[in-house]
């Protein structure tokens, strides 16, 4: 049985002052809820978010990380330092840094392998393009970046992924996929976890996320390949996060 991650995507936004607001608020909303929580916060953030969140249930981490481990390489952060603020998760491949960092497969595979060697859960990011599902490509689209990082890890690691489903068009845009359609992506990246690792693969968490609202939620997360979801502007308030949590249980 899979457990539901729902995890939140700052990006670039916050504050001390707001997120001790937002972070006050999510721990006093969330209650006894089983589901698995994380908050994923820029990293100059991530000591606030270790002494506001340590004594709670829910995690918090990063949003991009070094390839490297330590070194000349100024703006970066490396899988080290996220363990050093306990850190739960690390996302990695958001459209947002393939497309306005160019980062390539290759580059998503060894930011994965860097988190997995450091103890971090990576949440791995695919999907297409507006243009790429038009043009029926979407299957292939998917299939490609995730199987850029299963050809590069052990069989082994494979249980320690999160795989995040993100239409890129769904992004930010208040447009989101069917439950169907979401669902139909879904079960392509557990068949191709599967015939990796049939055991982890079927026990691998697959998170949905691209204008993931409380209203929208309920009937995403009850497909049966939806493990939870990632959320970006959402995950900015605390009353729709907390309300997108207890729909997820
Ligand atoms: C995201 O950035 O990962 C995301 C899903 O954003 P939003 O929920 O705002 O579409």
């Amino acid at each position: 049985m899979r457990r539901t991650l729902i995890a939140g995507n700052w990006k670039m936004n916050g504050n001390q002052a707001a997120n001790a607001l937002l972070l006050a608020g999510l721990k006093e909303g969330i209650g006894a809820s089983v589901v698995q929580v994380a908050v994923c916060v820029p990293a100059p953030y991530l000591f606030q978010c270790q002494a506001a969140l340590s004594a709670t249930a829910i995690g918090w981490g990063a949003q991009d990380l070094s390839v490297h481990a330590a070194g000349a390489y100024t703006g970066e952060v490396s899988a080290a330092m996220l363990q050093d603020f306990d850190c739960s998760h690390v996302i990695i491949g958001h459209s947002e840094r393939r497309s306005n960092h160019g980062e390539d497969d290759a580059t998503v595979a060894l930011k994965v392998n860097a988190a997995l060697a450091a103890g971090l859960t990576p949440i791995v990011c695919v999907g297409e393009t507006l243009a790429q599902r038009e043009a029926g490509q979407t299957q292939d689209v998917v299939s490609r970046q995730l199987d850029a990082v299963l050809g590069t890890i052990a069989v082994e690691m494979v249980g320690r992924l999160v795989v995040a489903y993100e239409p890129v068009w769904a992004i930010g845009t208040g447009k989101t996929a069917t439950p169907e359609m979401a669902q139909a992506v879904h079960a392509i990246l557990r068949e191709r976890l599967s015939a990796k690792a049939p055991a982890a693969g079927a026990a691998v968490q697959i998170l949905y996320g691209g204008s993931m609202k409380p209203d929208n939620a309920r009937e995403l997360l009850a497909m049966p390949d939806i493990d939870g979801g990632l959320i970006g502007g959402a995950a900015l308030k605390a009353a729709d996060f907390l309300a997108i949590i207890h729909a997820a249980g």
